[in-house]
């Protein structure tokens, strides 16, 4: 059992990476390929990437390969009989939550995308695991019953988002924790508190930093997915193209670090060399500075408190030659004003604003929706929707729903009006 910082000095770790075919399972399974000596792999887990999950499963021959969905699972389990691969194949919701909370798993990498993530990321939280998270959205609707279940259990959470992974690499190492909590929390303590003016967010701006309000309203999904500097999943980049992302990266570092929305600046800064930066009384800045590959705050993660190769190569200070820096244009950029809003109004607006966040971009990637559609169905629906805040993970789950129900509802009332208006020959 882990139970201080000094015990997490190299030692051997056995991982489940959650979401295994994704963008930040592949980063993941890169740096952990590169140390077969530090490292082995227990799970890996998707929706129904058949093919990908086949070629790691050959790789790494984990105990166990899952698949959300039980038809990919069937799938899987002939292949890789076929080339008599030992890997136990597992199916359903339910197997992600048990890959996660196993007693042989170390660490579990929290990578699957959206609120999807949060029963298997609890999971390896309550059970007291290293938890490295990538999967914003779970802290985003859970926030302090997450962050409760962290202490309560004994958890060790790690930031894996680069800009969180920043700031509490610019952190004093053990800040976390106060004489009654463990020393396991990423959340500071008072006395760290009073040491710090701010911390500043930094985000690239997007695609469209540059663009006026009405060639964004009217961008496609192929526009939204090409992020100048960064490579990621679908949701994360059409976040990144409306700023959302930066907005759930706000309501996460409120809750990952105890701090009060007042005390969290976004700046932008299109070069993303600066991953994100703490002010402190003094007037000293620190910053993390590095390449966007997210190899860095992943291998950060899993060897903290050491540190191990990542596969980055170095900065070129003479190439890089400039770093700028501007504040976000809200008019532009609505739906980053909603989450701060958000992350001010209790506990129940995060989980809304997230819910019909995920129903509007994969609306917006079917092409039901404009671009500009996503930032119009987020203010309805935070401006209309009646709900009690959640109370347990049941009431977030709730809310959750009622919220993808109430998005799914407004989106065809909005096609049935524009429909009607093509109709009649009206603009
Ligand atoms: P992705 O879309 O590339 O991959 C998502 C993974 O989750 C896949 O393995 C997919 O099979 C799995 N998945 C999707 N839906 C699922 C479901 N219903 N049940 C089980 N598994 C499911 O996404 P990504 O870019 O790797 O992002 C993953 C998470 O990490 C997101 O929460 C994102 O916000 C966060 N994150 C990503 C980056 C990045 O650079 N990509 C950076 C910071 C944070
Ligand atoms: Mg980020």
């Amino acid at each position: 059992m882990i139970s201080s910082i000094s015990d997490y000095h190299q030692i051997f770790q056995t991982v489940t990476v959650l979401g295994s075919t994704g963008s930040i399972g592949a980063s993941t399974l890169d740096v952990l390929s590169q140390h077969p000596d530090k490292f082995s792999v227990f799970a890996l887990t998707a929706d129904k990437s058949v093919d990908i999950l086949f070629e790691q499963c050959r790789y790494f021959t984990p105990r166990y390969a899952v698949m959300r969905d039980e038809r990919a699972a069937n799938l899987l389990r002939q292949q890789l009989s076929a080339i008599s691969c030992k890997t136990e194949v597992l199916s359903g919701e339910q197997a992600l939550i048990d890959v996660a909370k196993d007693p042989e798993v170390d660490s579990v990498m929290a990578a699957i995308m959206g609120a999807a993530g949060l029963l298997p990321t609890l999971a390896a939280v309550n059970s007291g695991k290293k938890v490295l998270l990538a999967n914003k959205e779970s802290l985003v609707m859970a926030g302090k019953l997450f962050m409760d279940a962290v202490l309560a259990c004994g958890a060790r959470l790690l930031p894996i988002d680069s800009e969180h992974n920043a700031l509490f690499q610019c952190l004093p190492l053990n800040s976390g924790g106060s004489v009654n909590t463990t020393v396991n929390s990423t959340m500071l303590n008072a006395q760290t508190k009073k040491t710090i003016r701010k911390v500043l967010l930094t985000g690239s701006g997007g695609p469209f930093r540059n663009w006026s309000l009405d060639d964004i309203d009217q961008a496609s999904p192929e526009q939204a997915c090409n992020h100048p500097n960064w490579s990621m999943g679908q949701k994360i980049s059409v976040d990144s193209a409306t700023l959302m992302n930066k907005g759930l990266e706000f309501i996460e570092a409120r809750w990952l670090f105890d701090l009060a929305p007042k005390d969290i600046q976004v700046v932008i800064h299109p070069q993303s060399i600066i991953h994100s930066m703490v002010e402190y009384v003094d007037g000293s800045v620190l910053a993390q500075l590095g390449h966007p590959d997210m190899r860095t705050p992943i291998a950060h993660a899993l060897a903290w408190p050491d540190r191990i190769e990542a596969g980055v190569p170095s900065l070129d200070w003479v190439a890089m030659a400039q770093l700028d820096f501007e504040a976000p244009d809200l008019n532009r950029f609505p739906a980053l004003s909603l989450a701060i809003e958000a992350a001010s109004s209790g506990s129940g607006a995060p989980v809304v604003l997230n819910a019909a966040n995920e129903v509007a971009v994969s609306a917006f990637l079917r092409g039901q929706i404009s671009f500009g559609g996503i930032t119009y169905l987020l203010k309805e629906i935070m401006s209309t929707l009646d709900f009690r805040e959640p109370g347990t993970i049941d009431d977030v789950l709730h809310l959750d729903l009622m919220a993808r129900k109430s998005t799914q509802e407004l989106i065809k009332v909005a096609n049935t009006k524009i429909s009607v208006k093509k109709a009649s020959g009206t603009k």
